[in-house]
This record gives C-alpha cells, sequence and structure tokens, in this order.
C-alpha cells in the first residue's frame, strides 16, 4: 500500500483528497444536519460519497485517469453548490479545489473546470454581498489557479525528465536495464493471460574491447549507435530493444516462435554482418535466444538467454544458438 502511494503520484493526490474530505466535511455535515439545514447536509454527504467511491475505485481499479476526473468533478461541483446554498462562508471550500483539480487531471479540464466553477457562482450571485466581494472573488480564484497551473506544469515536467534519465540509456536512446525488468515482467504476465509467445535475445558484439583498444574508445560509442540504428531498422514496432550493459543488448519478440524466429534471428545476423563496420572491417555480434516457457520466471528466461549466449561465444562467435531446439526440427544451433 506504502509503495503504491510513493510511486503513484495521482493515487496519492486522491488518497490525500479523499482522507481530507471525510476530516474535513464531515463534521460540517453532521452540524449542518444537527442545525436544520438539511439541504446543505445532503450536499455534504454527496461529496463526501463521491469522493470516498472515487477512492475506493481508483485502488481497486488503478484506473487513477477516470478517479482523478470524477474526483474533480465531485468536488467542484460540491463546492459550488456548498457556496450556493450556504452562502457567504461555502466560497472557501472552492479554493483547495481549485488548486487540487490540477493534480487530480490533466491541465486542461482543469482550467475548464476552475473557470466554470468560478462562471457558475458569479453567475448564481448569492453569495456575494457586493461587487467588489465579487470582483475579489474572481480575481483571487484566477490568481490561485494560474499558480497552482504553473506549480502542477513544472511538477510534471520535471517528473517525466526523472523518468526519461532513468529508463533511457543516454548514448543509444533506447531504454536501459530498468525499463528492460519491468517490461519482461510485463511480457511474462501478458503470456500468461493471452498465451502469447514471447522470445527474447540477448546479443553481445564479439571482441569489442579490440574495436576500443584499437580505434579509441568514439569509435567503439559509434558502434553501439550503429548496431542499435540497425537493430531498430530490421525488426517490427512491436519488438522491443534494451541496452542490458556494455555492449550487450536484449531484444524482446512478442508474438514470434519456431520457424519465424529462425528467420528472424538469421536476418538479423545478415544484416549484421553485411552493415556492422568500424574503421578496422567489420563487426559480428553473438546471440542467446529464448523462448518464454509456460510459468516460467523472468530470471530464469534471462538465464537461458545468457546461457545461449555463453555457448555461441564459447563455439567460435558470430552465431546464434538456441536455449531449446525450437518447435522445427532444425538444428538449435546455427552455425557462422
Ligand atoms: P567478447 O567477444 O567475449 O564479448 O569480447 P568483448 O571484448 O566484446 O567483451 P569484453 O566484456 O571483454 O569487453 C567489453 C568492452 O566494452 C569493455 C568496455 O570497456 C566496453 N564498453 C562498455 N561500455 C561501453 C561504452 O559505452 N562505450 C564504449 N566505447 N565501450 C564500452
Ligand atoms: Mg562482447
Ligand atoms: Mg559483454
Amino acid at each position: 500500500m506504502l509503495y503504491r502511494l510513493r510511486t503513484d503520484f495521482r493515487l496519492s493526490i486522491i488518497t490525500l483528497l479523499g482522507a481530507s474530505a471525510v476530516l474535513g466535511i464531515t463534521p460540517f455535515a453532521v452540524m449542518r444536519f444537527l442545525q436544520g439545514n438539511v439541504v446543505a447536509g445532503i450536499v455534504d454527504t454527496v461529496i463526501l460519497l463521491g469522493i470516498t467511491g472515487s477512492v475506493v475505485y481508483a485502488w481497486m481499479t488503478g484506473d487513477t485517469r477516470r478517479s482523478g476526473l470524477v474526483c474533480a468533478l465531485v468536488a467542484c461541483g460540491g463546492a459550488v453548490t456548498v457556496g450556493a446554498v450556504v452562502g457567504e462562508p461555502g466560497l472557501f471550500w472552492l479554493y483547495p479545489c481549485l488548486v487540487t483539480t490540477f493534480f487530480l487531471t490533466n491541465p486542461r479540464i482543469a482550467v475548464i473546470l476552475n473557470i466554470a466553477s468560478v462562471v457558475a457562482l458569479v453567475i448564481h450571485g448569492g453569495a456575494f454581498r457586493s461587487e467588489v466581494h465579487l470582483w475579489t472573488f474572481v480575481a483571487t480564484a484566477l490568481v490561485v489557479s494560474a499558480c497552482a497551473y504553473v506549480f502542477a506544469y513544472r511538477n510534471h515536467n520535471q517528473r517525466e525528465r526523472l523518468e526519461h534519465l532513468a529508463t533511457v540509456d543516454p548514448l543509444t536512446g533506447i531504454k536501459n536495464r530498468r525499463s528492460m525488468d519491468e517490461e519482461l515482467e510485463l511480457a511474462v504476465a501478458n503470456s500468461v493471460r493471452t498465451g502469447l509467445p514471447y522470445a527474447l535475445v540477448l546479443l553481445d558484439i564479439d571482441h569489442f574491447k579490440k574495436i576500443n583498444d584499437e580505434h579509441g574508445h568514439g569509435v567503439g560509442d559509434d558502434v553501439l549507435i550503429d548496431l542499435v540504428a540497425l537493430l531498430a531498422q530490421n525488426t517490427r514496432k512491436s519488438d522491443q530493444l534494451f541496452r542490458f550493459g556494455g555492449e550487450e543488448f536484449v531484444l524482446l519478440l512478442p508474438g514470434v516462435d519456431g520457424i519465424g524466429l529462425k528467420a528472424v534471428m538469421n536476418n538479423l545476423q545478415q544484416v549484421l554482418r553485411k552493415y556492422m563496420k568500424h574503421p578496422g572491417g567489420t563487426v559480428t555480434a553473438s546471440f542467446g535466444v529464448a523462448l518464454l516457457k509456460p510459468g516460467e520466471s523472468v530470471d530464469s528466461w534471462l538465464a537461458r538467454a545468457d546461457a545461449a549466449l555463453y555457448r555461441a561465444k564459447e563455439t567460435g562467435r558470430d552465431r546464434i544458438v538456441f536455449s531449446d531446439e525450437p518447435e522445427t526440427s532444425e538444428p538449435a544451433v546455427q552455425t557462422a
């Protein structure tokens, strides 16, 4: 539970709003019923139920987009109704709503909701003592909304930047090992659910250290960049490439097995042999391939691909080794 609150920003805001609503609105709902203001009491109760319902929905389904929107609608709609029913003291409830909308839903919807709430109260007009009072309310509501917008926008950008830094390899621009772990877990879960086959390819450039030593680190870097471009050009959109570390890459191929997988691998090997070059000659790579087995864990899947890669290196490099015989009766080891 704490982990989800820490990692899912919108869920934490929805939960915070839910907790604040229960603590902040419940006493008012009770007080209004006790004072005989049944309409205001019912409005408070509906707001409470709407927000707590959204919180429960968010926790149960993980769909924070929809529940955030419902929370924002209930909060703003509720604050406007309270302002209209209770009058001046009710206006204060709109301010926290104007701020939280930006964290509950996207900025465009939040701006529309905020403007609509202020306009609705102005048109109703009953909560204001004078013109000055009305325009003071409008001005302060707009200032609060503008500040919340800027803060939410900056926060969103910073979060995206951090996520990019944490998941993308800066040299090649592809996803790093951290993203790979998540994607492999997703692939395993998807395979269990849908039965879709998945192949995992571990690719390691042959004698890469020699390229670095003889031609410099810059040439080595260029080889890594060229390899990524070649692999991206020669794989499908649904295939995913990750930098596993150094000069090792992982290719995740959904929906291929048997003969199809062998054809894909042979094609990749041919492409690399033909186009991978550096100033001193050609560059080759070794491949370890493992098809996901039913019920298998990510660790075991990766370990089998790694063992296959090890065998490819051991038996001479520039070759493809399948961890297990594919469903066809062809030999598992493809020699160069
Ligand atoms: P093998 O055929 O057995 O794979 O030999 P290898 O030389 O490719 O493998 P080894 O593990 O001995 O060397 C990998 C080298 O990759 C060592 C390291 O300096 C280099 N390397 C790792 N990351 C980078 C990088 O980002 N840029 C460059 N240019 N070199 C890198
Ligand atoms: Mg290598
Ligand atoms: Mg290596």
